[in-house]
């Protein structure tokens, strides 16, 4: 049996999502780190520190989740874990591509960090290879192997798009074979490299699944992970009527960060300059007005206003011109365990 969810937003924990540099091994497809908007820098472990500094007050109650490009590729990923830990953040991840470099494994213990949370986009290596790269398949499930055999524990996060939904219904058994704890789902977003690619080939290419595909499989497929034990989350996307519209900009506490001082709230902003903080002389700032906390406010039928102006294909209208849903917050989740499950780690963007 398991039981499901909608995660609202918590009012009483926040998330760093700390990019600490945006370089990166791979190439994947559908990258959304966007050099031109988020720098090339690789973030001196002084200045990592003095930036987590600024959010030591509400260090206890604060999940910090470190990014890239790939983070393993940053020598001083360990002390910055180590740091985060003394600092008394409430939980620490590494999102990483499984290539764990610079034997990072061996540099960190599994009282340090919460989850290694690794990015596999096919249950077979045809499928995540074309996305991810040669190779890549492999790599990343012997690092999953490396992970748990070491006392760490793993999850595994799957982006879905029309590239690879149709091996999605082989994740469960992948997924036991693997022994990974939590399972995160994906919704590919129109930023960084898919957003050019939406702009350049015809709009039938797109990578967005549409939503009847999305509503027919994804659901069911948490149910058959979530039956083994494992706990899983995915997007919400798309609201029923009875649902509740909110914008976690204005009622949850997520910072991306990212290494040229830049901090947004909505993901779905980032490929603009209109974050609302910034890193001035290691000091966390607002930004000046306008920025993305001026669209947070805008109430639109249609929920959430960045997809409205980034990725409005997913939107469907009654002939008077009349939203037929809203879409969800990108950060809204769903949350399927099987009962008695424990659910310890943040909701991931
Ligand atoms: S592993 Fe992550 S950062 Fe690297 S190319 Fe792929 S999506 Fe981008
Ligand atoms: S995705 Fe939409 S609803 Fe969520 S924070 Fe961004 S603008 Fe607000």
């Amino acid at each position: 049996m398991t039981v499901k969810r909608t995660v609202a937003f918590s009012k009483n924990s926040s998330n760093l999502f700390f990019h600490i540099l945006t370089k990166c091994n791979l190439r994947c497809r559908h990258c959304y780190i966007n050099p031109e908007q988020h720098g090339e820098k690789k973030l001196p472990l002084s200045t990592i520190r003095a930036w987590l500094d600024e959010f030591a007050s509400i260090s206890a109650t604060t999940n910090v989740i470190f990014l890239g490009g790939e983070p393993t590729l940053h020598p001083d990923l360990p002390g910055a874990i180590k740091y985060a830990c003394d600092g008394g953040f409430g939980s620490i991840t590494v999102d990483t591509n499984g290539y764990l470099f610079h034997d990072i494994l061996s540099k960190v213990s599994p009282q340090e960090v919460d989850f290694f949370s690794f990015s596999l986009d096919g249950a077979t290596r045809k499928t995540n290879d074309r996305i991810r790269g040669e190779g890549s398949y492999d790599i990343c499930k012997k690092g999953i192997q490396k992970a748990i055999d070491k006392g760490f524990s793993a999850s595994l996060i799957y982006t879905v798009s029309t590239m690879n939904i149709h091996e999605l219904e082989l994740m469960p058994a992948l997924i036991k074979k693997l022994g990974v704890d939590r399972f995160f789902i994906q919704v590919i977003g129109l930023r960084g490299k898919v957003a050019l690619i939406g702009r350049t080939e015809d709009s039938k290419d797109t990578l967005q699944v549409s939503r009847s595909k999305w509503l027919d499989v994804i659901p069911a497929v948490a149910r058959k992970v979530a039956e083994l034990g494992v706990t899983v989350s995915y997007p919400k996307v798309f609201l029923e009527p009875e649902d509740r519209f909110e914008c976690a900009g204005l009622v949850a506490q997520n910072y991306f960060i990212f290494p040229n001082g830049r901090v947004y709230r909505c993901p779905l902003c980032e490929d603009h300059p209109i974050h609302s903080l910034v890193f001035k002389d290691n000091k966390l700032i607002q930004n000046e007005s306008l920025n993305e906390s001026d669209l947070f406010k805008l109430n639109i039928p249609e929920g959430c206003v960045m997809n409205k102006l980034i990725q409005p294909q997913n939107l469907s209208y009654t002939i008077g011109g009349v939203p037929e849903y809203k879409i969800a917050c990108c950060l809204l989740k769903e949350e399927v365990s099987g009962v008695g499950c424990q659910v310890s780690a943040p909701p991931l963007a």
